[in-house]
Formats: structure tokens, C-alpha cells, sequence
């Protein structure tokens, strides 16, 4: 980190301002140019609020030279992550994989939907059993027999089971149900108090990217799991909050490379919020594959006008099972080694 300080600070103030950074831990390097003079920060800067620096008189501005995120910083772990889910289905680092099910798991259609998403290729099987409705009013999801009937369908179908939880309080039972990945939402992504608990299990988090949150708080939010110790981290791009009124949510889909980039942590995208209508999940779910994303989530119900919740963005087996194969084209497209010509 550099705080730039003003040319009109006096020698007294530098002074005072390097001793206020070296009495915190850290070392200094000062380098004094024509019109204004470096403060070099060294050590872990994480643990510094630059707003406080800025807010100094005599500082001019402060620049962050390395990233705030540790844990899920590439820089510091080169090689991908690869997240382990159970049922032999593993994430990131070259595997790819298609989570798919119903928005809201809502009773006997589960089962019929998981055998069709399975038969189509998906290898995890999605379903919301407690469900971040904006609406109080609106239906709130099954609760616990919800989570029997997931864990019931991925047992028979040998299918790791993707499921949210909303509240710190639940992520025992969660675990004691062997729920096989837990589900931050984007309304909790930055829920700390949750984050931290997920950290303290073992067990696979997808992290649903908040609706206004840049991608390094995305980041940032992965760290609160990680820094308790679970490193099983997956992020997803699930479409940010914009001016466009056309789409439920603008999908960026530039945050895949970014965060592959940035992170060694897998990379999902969910076509289905991202977009918010069926007639163009299809077309965010091919982008999202040449993109390079390692997994995606979409929603799927065998009657989407009859769904509980999101029916309006679930595309149909048959449609699932038409995506299917062109995003395994897709995928086979962007992996392939490119001969030399
Ligand atoms: C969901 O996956 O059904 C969901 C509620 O997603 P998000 O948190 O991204 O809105
Ligand atoms: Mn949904």
C-alpha cells in the first residue's frame, strides 16, 4: 500500500504519520520526489482501512498495490482449486459440471425432475428447501421435509445435492442432514455472521455473488468462509443489479475470467437469475461455458407455470436436455488444444 503525501507536509507531520504506521506493525519506505513524497506500507495490509489513511489531512491519496484478499488470492496459490462434492463429482481445475433442479423443491415433482436433469447430464441436483423470498408473503419453501425429499433424490440418483441456507443457526442441521453443498444467496452474501459459520464446516459452499457487489467483495465474502478454515469455496456470477429493466438481472459475464483470474477458487454461473426469463437462459448458459466457467446452475421444472417460485426463468427437461448438448459441444470447443497450424 502507498499513502502519496502532500507537498506542503512538514517534515514534523511525515514523521508523525510514518510513526503512526510503524507503532501499527508495519515497516515503511519513504521516497521523497519534487512534488510529492511516497510513504511505502509494508506487511499485511490487509489489516488496514486505507479510508483512514485518506482521511488524514496530509494525505493526498492512498493506492492499494496488492489485493485485500489473501486466502482466495491466486498470487499466493497458483494451481485451481478443486472442490470435492461428494458422489465422486468434483469442480474446478478442468472438471466441469452442470448442477441443475428446481428453484424451490416443492414435493413429488423432485424426484421426476432430478431423474430428467440426470438423464439429460447434469451431475448435481439443485432445489431451495428454505428459500430468500423478498416478499415475506411470498411462499417461504418446505423446510426440513424439503431438505428429506433432496437428500431422498440424490441418494437414489448418486447425486450430490446444492441447497441454501439462510440462517447461521441452520448450518447444523444443514450438516447433519449430509446436505452436500451449501448455498449462500446473493441476499446473504454478505451475511458475515453466516459466512463464518459455513466456515467452521467442512463442507462445500457456493457462493451466490450479491446483487450490487463488486467482484472483490465477492472475493472479500469467500474470504470470511475461508479465513474459519473451510476452503471449499465455489463463487457464482448470478447477475448484478443495473439500469436494464429487459432482463431480471445483468449477467456479467466479464466476472468469470476476472475472478478466474484473480482467484484459484472454482467458478459457477447461473443463467437463470442472471437472466430471469427461459427464452434467454439458454444463450447465458452457452456464454457463460466459452467464458470458462467450471460449473453451471440452472433451474429446471417439469411445469414451469405451475412452479413455486421463478417458473418464469425454469426451462423445461426437453429444453434442459437441447442446452445439454450444446453446451457440452461448447465446453468441448473452448477446451480442446488448438493444433498448430
Ligand atoms: C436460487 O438459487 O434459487 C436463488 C434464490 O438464487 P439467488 O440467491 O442468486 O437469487
Ligand atoms: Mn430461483
Amino acid at each position: 500500500m502507498i499513502a502519496v503525501v502532500k507537498s506542503t507536509a512538514t517534515t514534523e507531520q511525515l514523521d508523525h504519520l510514518v510513526k503512526w504506521i510503524e507503532d501499527r506493525g508495519f515497516r515503511t519506505n519513504v521516497s521523497q520526489g519534487d512534488n510529492e513524497t511516497l510513504v511505502g506500507i509494508i506487511g499485511d495490509t490487509t489489516q488496514i482501512d486505507p479510508f483512514i489513511l485518506e482521511s488524514m489531512d496530509l494525505v493526498e491519496r492512498v493506492q492499494r498495490v496488492s489485493e485485500p484478499f489473501k486466502l482466495a488470492n491466486r498470487k499466493f496459490h497458483p494451481e485451481d482449486t478443486v472442490v470435492d462434492c461428494g458422489h465422486g463429482v468434483l469442480v474446478g481445475g478442468g472438471h466441469f459440471q452442470v448442477i441443475a433442479g428446481p428453484c424451490s423443491v416443492e414435493g413429488d415433482n423432485l424426484i421426476r425432475i432430478a431423474r430428467a436433469v440426470k438423464a439429460a447430464g447434469a451431475t448435481m441436483l439443485r432445489g431451495g428447501a428454505f428459500k430468500p423470498r423478498t416478499s415475506p408473503y411470498s411462499y417461504q419453501g418446505m423446510g426440513e421435509k424439503g431438505l428429506d425429499l433432496l437428500m431422498e433424490a440424490g441418494g437414489e440418483l448418486d447425486m450430490p445435492v446444492v441447497t441454501e441456507v439462510m440462517d447461521p443457526r441452520d448450518v447444523e442441521l444443514f450438516v447433519s442432514r449430509g446436505v452436500d453443498v451449501m448455498q449462500v444467496g446473493a441476499r446473504n452474501a454478505q451475511n458475515f455472521p453466516l459466512l463464518r459459520e459455513l466456515g467452521r464446516t467442512n463442507t462445500p459452499v457456493l457462493l451466490k455473488r450479491g446483487m450490487s457487489q463488486t467482484i472483490d467483495e465477492l472475493v472479500m465474502s469467500a474470504e470470511y468462509v475461508m479465513s474459519e478454515g473451510n476452503a471449499n469455496v465455489m463463487l457464482c456470477e448470478r447477475g448484478i443489479r443495473t439500469f436494464e429493466t429487459r432482463t431480471r438481472n445483468t449477467f456479467d459475464v466479464n466476472a468469470i475470467p476476472v475472478l478466474r483470474h484473480l482467484t484459484h477458487l472454482p467458478v459457477v454461473a447461473d443463467p437463470s437469475h442472471s437472466t430471469g426469463y427461459t427464452r434467454y437462459v439458454r444463450s447465458a448458459a452457452y456464454a457463460a461455458t466459452a467464458a470458462g466457467a467450471d460449473a453451471l446452475e440452472i433451474e429446471v421444472h417439469d411445469c414451469p407455470s405451475q412452479a413455486w417460485s421463478d417458473g418464469a426463468q425454469a426451462l423445461t427437461p426437453e429444453q434442459f436436455v437441447d442446452a445439454m448438448r450444446r453446451i457440452s459441444l461448447i465446453r468441448d470447443a473452448v477446451t480442446a488444444p488448438i493444433e498448430e497450424a
